[in-house]
C-alpha cells in the first residue's frame, strides 16, 4: 500500500468518485463508435460519469489500434 487514498472528486460536478467498471463509448470518427464494456474506472456517484485513469486509457487506445489496424503481415514466430 502506498500512502493514503487520494481525495477524488468529479471534475464535472464535484461528486465523489467510486472505483468500479463502466461501459464507455469511444468515438473514432463521425461514423464509427466503439463501446467497451467493463472498463476499470472511477465513477461519479452523482452524475454517473466514468473517468478512466491514464494507464487504462493508454491500454484502451492500444486495444483500439489493434482492432482497427490489422497487422501488415503475418509474422512467423522464431522457433
Ligand atoms: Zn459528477
Amino acid at each position: 500500500m502506498t500512502g493514503e487514498p487520494e481525495n477524488h472528486s468529479c471534475p464535472n460536478c464535484g461528486g465523489r468518485l467510486h472505483a468500479g467498471v463502466a461501459t464507455i463509448p469511444f468515438i473514432l470518427s463521425e461514423e464509427k463508435v466503439i463501446v467497451i464494456k467493463g472498463v476499470p474506472s472511477e465513477i461519479c456517484g452523482d452524475c454517473r460519469e466514468p473517468f478512466m485513469n491514464g494507464k487504462v486509457a493508454d491500454d484502451i487506445m492500444a486495444l483500439l489500434k489493434l482492432s482497427f489496424l490489422p497487422p501488415p503481415k503475418p509474422r512467423e514466430k522464431p522457433a
